[in-house]
């Protein structure tokens, strides 16, 4: 069940050249209406596809304004309810609200680490870019210890 903008919340990112929701949707579904002829909402994001959405909730977590809301399953969350999540530095508030208007909150914890201080490429060798065009280049044995598969390994039947 795909997402929706409210329209009432969406700022539009404040007119940047890519909107926040356009930035994070992997599936490229989002697009800001700027001047309001596709949808009569100027200045608002939409999604464009809501067919192909996948629910991934990557642009409800990030929209600044929680402007973007999903519309579930009804066996998950029935007609009238909502989920709604605040994303934090370390953490994420979900609020919960329940067709008979009951509110929860949840605040789950999603780091470890201090936000900005992870090394992705940490303890690895720098890549060589002359080896750029060769096959393998990202999983050279000498680079990362990783070596060609053998056919040999299988698992067959
Ligand atoms: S991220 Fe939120 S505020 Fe920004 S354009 Fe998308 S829906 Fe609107
Ligand atoms: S829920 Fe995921 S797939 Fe759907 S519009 Fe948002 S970012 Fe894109």
């Amino acid at each position: 069940m795909p997402t929706y903008v409210r329209t009432d919340k969406c700022d539009g990112c404040k007119g940047q050249d890519k909107t926040a929701c356009m930035y994070i949707c992997p599936h490229d579904l989002m697009k800001l209406d700027r001047d309001g002829s596709e949808t009569g909402h100027a200045m608002r994001a939409f999604n464009q596809e809501p067919e192909q959405c996948w629910e991934c909730y990557s642009c409800v977590k990030i929209c600044p304004q929680q402007a973007i809301e999903a519309r579930h399953y009804a066996d998950i969350v029935p007609l009238g309810g909502m989920v709604q999540p605040l994303r934090g530095s370390d953490s994420i508030m979900w609020t919960i609200k329940f067709r008979n208007g009951t509110l929860k909150r949840f605040k789950f914890p999603i780091r470890t680490t201090p936000e900005g201080s992870i090394d992705c490429y940490g303890g690895k060798a720098t890549a060589d870019m002359a080896k750029i065009a060769e096959p393998g280049f990202f999983n050279h044995m000498e680079q990362n210890g990783y070596r060609p598969g053998n056919p040999a390994e299988l698992i067959r039947k």
